[in-house]
């Protein structure tokens, strides 16, 4: 694909954490171009590289494409419909007032959706691209039933879960069913979002409460494995899940301990390794320009995976795993870690979009 054939993409929000690492990853891009970029009403106006005095926070230079765009406010659907082929959503307000704006852009151009306001919503596909890209088949239906002719809206999962969901999911892949889980989430400071939590707040410290995650991170898992019927998601309620958050510390990457229980079969420690280092999902198969490969890396070292050595395995898009062991309470125990603001966040959802231009949804 050449420059003149990419597709023409807003960042709403471009201003927070997750819209910056948009702008970043989208640079270069070879199938996206950023054209457009939005904010709150008091980043309106400006160029961006104005707006972002003294805010950019992630690594290298503001793009130089990017630096000169005038900010427009996320109010402004139209202007955004006319400038955009498709739209990534990172913008900050209430739910309700998310879904109902994200819900007016639909109405004119696709949406690919960070925040949580949609994610329950029974006919909006949550995409993790390697374990449910077959629930993108609903957005013939959603558009149907919605009246949209060229609009769809798909969600990204909350952050925590993307470090432990594709490894669990592999194994059932495999054959080898899950009956319940233990988890831990140790989450890193950058998942608060710009400025973040304070800073004296977090030295020497965790907070053992994350506002709604615990929920989330019980909630979402279900619908991703769940399948469609009658046009809407139907979840996989045999799976239980405890999830206990916690904020750490650390600038990015959320490590996640797990314990769990299969439900019938249990594989081998040595099973389990090959499943993993062997996994490989659809973005694999289609070559996808931001699909890590491998998508899971397993760590041979005791003490890995580490936030501070691993978040940028696979460009922060991978997976890192370790410390399998067997478990005294229930069958097996793991540490998963995924970069929260790349894999997480603004990488997933760059994911999920050349998915859905690879299967001809854009
Ligand atoms: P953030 O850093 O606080 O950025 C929020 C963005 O929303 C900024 O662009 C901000 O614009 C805009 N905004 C704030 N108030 C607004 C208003 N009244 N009207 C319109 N726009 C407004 O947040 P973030 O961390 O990037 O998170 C964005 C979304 O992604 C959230 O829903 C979050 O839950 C989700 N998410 C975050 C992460 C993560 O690791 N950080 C991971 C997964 C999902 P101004 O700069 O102009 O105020």
């Amino acid at each position: 694909m050449n420059m003149k054939t990419k597709l023409r993409v807003g960042v709403l929000g471009a201003t927070g954490m997750v819209g910056q690492n948009y702008v970043r990853l989208l640079e270069n891009h070879p199938w996206f171009q950023v054209s457009y970029l939005s904010a709150s009403p008091q980043s309106a106006g400006k160029k961006y590289a104005k707006a972002m005095t003294g805010r950019w926070v992630v690594e290298g230079e503001i793009p130089e494409n990017a630096a000169n765009i005038i900010v427009n406010s996320v109010n402004d659907v139209e202007a955004a419909a006319k400038a955009c082929d498709f739209v990534f959503s990172a913008f900050n307000l209430d739910k309700e007032a998310v879904r109902n704006l994200e819900t007016q852009y639909a109405e004119n151009v696709p949406v690919i959706s960070n925040n949580s306001a949609h994610r329950l919503t029974e006919d909006i596909p949550l995409i993790i691209p390697e374990i449910n890209p077959h629930h993108l088949q609903i957005i013939p239906s959603q558009q149907r039933n919605r009246g949209w002719e060229k609009g769809f809206i798909i969600v990204k999962p909350n952050c925590s879960i993307q470090s432990f969901l594709p490894p669990v999911f592999a194994l059932i892949a495999a054959g080898y069913p899950v009956k319940s889980m233990a988890v831990t989430t140790l989450q890193a400071i950058s998942g608060a979002g710009y400025p973040g939590l304070d800073a004296l707040g977090m030295i020497d410290n965790v907070i053992p409460f994350i506002e709604g995650e615990e929920k989330k991170s019980e909630r979402e898992p279900l619908k991703i494995l769940g399948s469609i019927q009658d046009d809407k998601f139907v979840d996989l309620h045999s799976l239980v899940l405890s999830v206990s958050c916690n904020r750490v510390p650390v600038s990015h990457g959320h490590l996640a301990s797990v314990s769990l229980k299969f439900r019938e079969n249990k594989p081998t420690i040595q099973e389990i390794k090959n499943i993993w280092e062997s996994f490989e999902g659809v973005p694999q198969t289609l070559g996808l320009p931001s699909a890590p490969r491998p998508p899971i890396v397993v760590r041979k070292e005791i003490d890995r995976p580490q936030p501070a050595k691993d978040r940028d395995a696979g460009k922060g898009m991978a997976i890192s795993v370790g410390r399998l062991r067997e478990c005294p309470l229930l069958d097996i125990r793991f540490s998963a870690l995924s970069h929260n603001t790349i894999r997480g966040a603004a990488g997933g959802a760059i994911l999920s979009a050349e998915l859905l231009k690879a299967q001809g949804y854009l």
